[in-house]
């Protein structure tokens, strides 16, 4: 059980989660009582008992602390929580009210039914900027009602940009020849996973790279193993289709969360853009993830070229039927030494209707603001926010590596000091009226 300490100052202004007191424990299941609302949460490997005060993301219990630390972080937590959530009802409060096909898609997601496909393509077929901000406002306001203004926020840090794929949308497929590569070692990887963790709160990091072999299971175990006994954090990785003994071996070393997108269902498309791939592998793959009880993450790319409104509806109807913990899609950026180089990139809009659409599909989801949507503009972020997503992810990579992780051009953050983002993703989820924390499930 990892003990975690953070200087006061610091918990206060930057901590990406709220302590919660356990109510009582059956089995491995904890209940969780936050300001007066109970969540559940999985004791993976940390026993608990009642009245003990515990971290969760994902729903699994990261970290524990004691009664005398979490105490004061509540009490200055619980004024600015009920804050936050009367900001948070006032921005969901607009009218819902849509006519035509539009309308009775909202009409049965508010009412907890399920959407038919015509429903979805309703949806992605609107282009009325009137009838668009209705769209999001029905879907933030589902947000808000299912699952409140919690917001979780994770760390990547992107450890190895080396890559043996040669997928045509990514610009560190290993057919680009002028990208400098670069490994990080454990040591590395644990000093920066540290400086997120002790220094700046975070309690889920993503742990991303191309799909490099360099890292033997055992090697990946062994940094996997050494981060979870040290830091009360959720790991989640995302590195590719390796076996799933590696998998078995990583979630027993301490990572429980897997972050594999299935990129489109359109079969041709994926054989297409990912040579010598097979969709039905990486499917196999992310639902034996989900079996094997990773919290998972998946989604897909919007805006291929040849991709059509049908391909996004059947995109959000799989990544629904997969269960993940949280959807992770975006937008497709063309790199310019990929061979999609001239692709046209999707509109900000097309995102956020895939957002809303899928929050009014799967009103219980999280879902993620990914950065590919940051590139639209400093406003996006929010406008992902406002249109049904309820989570963010905060790049954590060391400033000397983050250019040269270039899936895509213009990412954003990617000069910014660490500090100056989680300052700004702090200041953003306040005036949204969002709690920067994963309360459980
Ligand atoms: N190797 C890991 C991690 C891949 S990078 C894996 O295979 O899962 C993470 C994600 O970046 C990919 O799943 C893909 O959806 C996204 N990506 C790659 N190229 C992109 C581009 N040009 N624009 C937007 N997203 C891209």
């Amino acid at each position: 059980m990892i003990n975690i300490k953070f200087p006061f100052a610091l918990t206060l202004s930057v901590c990406y989660a709220i302590p919660g007191r356990v109510v009582s424990v059956e089995g491995k299941t904890v209940v969780v009582d936050y300001f007066g609302e109970t969540r559940k949460a999985h004791a993976v490997d940390c026993p608990v008992r009642p009245g003990e005060y515990i971290y969760a993301q994902g729903g699994i219990i990261v970290g524990q602390i004691s009664e005398a630390e979490a105490l004061p972080i509540l009490a200055a937590w619980k004024e600015r929580f009920f804050e936050l959530k009367k900001v948070d009802a006032e921005l969901s409060s607009a009218s819902t009210e849509a006519r035509g096909a539009l309308g009775a898609a909202i009409k049965k997601a508010m009412a907890g039914e399920a959407l038919s496909r015509e429903d979805m393509l309703a949806v992605l077929s609107t282009r009325n900027p009137a009838q668009l901000e209705t769209l999001y406002f029905a879907a933030n306001r589902l947000r808000k009602e299912r699952l409140g203004n919690a917001c979780c926020v994770h760390g990547i840090l992107e450890f190895s940009n080396h890559c043996r794929n040669d997928c045509h949308y990514c610009g560190i497929r290993c057919g680009n020849r002028t990208l400098k590569r670069y490994r990080m070692d454990a040591e590395e990887i644990f000093e920066a996973v540290g400086h997120a963790a002790d220094k700046l709160g975070f309690k889920a990091i993503v742990l991303q790279s191309g799909e490099d072999s360099f890292y033997k299971d055992e090697m990946l175990a062994a940094i996997v193993k050494k981060l979870h006994e040290r830091f009360g954090i959720l790991i989640t990785l995302s590195i590719g289709e390796r076996s799933r003994e590696c998998y078995r071996r990583l979630y027993k070393a301490g990572a429980y969360g897997a972050l594999l997108r299935f990129e489109t269902t359109n079969e041709a498309l994926y054989s297409r853009l990912r040579p010598g791939k097979k969709l039905a592998d990486r499917l196999e793959l992310i639902k034996w993830l989900k079996r094997m009880g990773f919290v998972l993450a998946t989604g897909f790319l919007i805006g291929l070229p040849g991709q059509t409104a049908e391909d996004t509806a059947n995109d959000i109807l799989l990544t629904k039927s997969l269960g993940p913990d949280m959807h992770s899609f975006g937008p497709f950026i063309p790199h310019p030494i990929t061979p999609l180089a001239s692709a046209a990139k999707p509109a900000q809009e097309d995102v956020l209707k895939a957002i809303a659409l899928s929050r009014l599909a799967d009103p219980q989801a999280k879902i993620l603001v990914t950065t590919a949507l940051e590139t639209f503009g400093p406003g996006a972020r929010a406008a992902g926010l406002l249109a049904g997503a309820n989570s963010l992810m905060i790049n954590t990579t060391p400033p000397k590596y983050r250019r040269l992780y270039d899936l895509y051009p213009g990412k954003a953050g990617t000069d910014e000091p660490l500090e100056d983002a989680v300052r700004k993703a702090v200041e953003l989820l306040r005036s949204l009226g969002r709690a920067p924390a994963d309360l459980g499930v």
